[in-house]
C-alpha cells in the first residue's frame, strides 16, 4: 500500500517530499467528482499525493483542447446552441463558479438562460457515449454543476444536456433532488478522502483499470 509520507509519489523533484501539513488543500474541484465516479483512488493519487496521472497522448491531447472541440462544435447548424426551443435564451460559455457553502469549484462548459428563467447546463464531450447512454461520472458531473448553478443563480436546476461530439448526440438528463443529495455525499467522501489521507479500496471494474486511469503505473493493490 502506498503510504502519504512515500515521498517517492510526490512531485518534489528534489525527491524532499511535502508535508501535507504545508499544502493548504483547494477546494474539491466538480473534476474530482468525475474522478471518484471513475474511481476513487484518482482522487487520493491526484489530491493527497499530488501525482499526475500517466496519459496517453491521445488523452491529454483530448483535454487540452477540450474548448477548440467545444467551439468547433458550435459551428455546427444542428448544435443544441441552436436548438429552436432555446430561441432568445442566453447563453454562457466556460463560466467559472465556485460555492462557498459547498467549498465546491468548477467551470461549465455552456449555462443556457431560457427566457421563462430555467438554467440548464451543457456539458461537452469529445469521446462516445455509454452505447447511447450518458456515463455514470459524466452523470454526476453535470449533477454537480447544477448544484454550483444552483447557489450562483438562486436556482433549481431541473436538466442539463451532455454532448457526446464524435457522436453529434446530446442527451438530456433529469437532474432530481436526490441526484442533488448524493453528490453532497459523494463531497464529504472526497473530502475525507483527502483529510485522512486515505487509501480508498477497489470498487472499480477491472476493465476500468486496464482503460485508462492514468495511474496503473502506481496503483498499489491493482487486479
Ligand atoms: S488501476 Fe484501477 S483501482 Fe487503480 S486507480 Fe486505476 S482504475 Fe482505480
Amino acid at each position: 500500500m502506498v503510504s502519504r509520507k512515500d515521498t517517492r509519489w510526490t512531485r518534489d523533484p528534489e525527491g524532499q517530499g511535502l508535508s501535507t501539513s504545508d499544502i493548504s488543500e483547494p477546494s474539491v474541484s466538480v473534476t474530482d467528482i468525475k474522478h471518484y465516479f471513475y474511481c476513487p483512488r484518482i482522487v487520493y493519487f491526484e489530491r493527497v499525493l499530488h501525482v499526475r496521472p500517466n496519459l496517453g497522448s491521445q488523452q491529454e491531447d483530448s483535454s487540452e483542447r477540450h474548448g477548440e472541440y467545444v467551439r468547433r462544435e458550435l459551428r455546427r447548424r444542428d448544435a443544441i446552441y441552436y436548438s429552436p426551443n432555446l430561441t432568445g435564451a442566453t447563453k454562457m460559455f466556460f463560466v467559472p463558479l465556485y460555492s462557498s457553502k459547498l467549498k465546491l469549484t468548477g467551470t461549465i462548459d455552456l449555462i443556457i438562460r431560457t427566457r421563462e428563467d430555467e438554467y440548464i447546463p451543457v456539458d461537452y464531450k469529445n469521446m462516445p457515449s455509454n452505447h447511447g447512454k450518458i456515463w455514470l461520472d459524466h452523470k454526476y458531473q453535470l449533477t454537480a454543476y447544477a448544484l454550483l448553478i444552483d447557489e450562483a443563480f438562486n436556482t433549481h436546476v431541473k436538466r442539463g444536456f451532455i454532448n457526446y461530439i464524435p457522436e453529434d448526440k446530446v442527451i438530456k438528463l433529469e437532474i432530481t433532488h436526490a441526484m442533488k443529495v448524493y453528490v453532497r455525499r459523494v463531497l464529504s467522501d472526497i473530502e475525507k478522502i483527502i483529510r485522512e489521507e486515505r487509501l480508498p479500496p477497489i470498487k472499480t471494474s477491472k476493465k476500468k483499470c486496464a482503460g485508462g486511469c492514468g495511474f496503473k503505473f502506481l496503483c498499489p493493490e491493482q487486479p
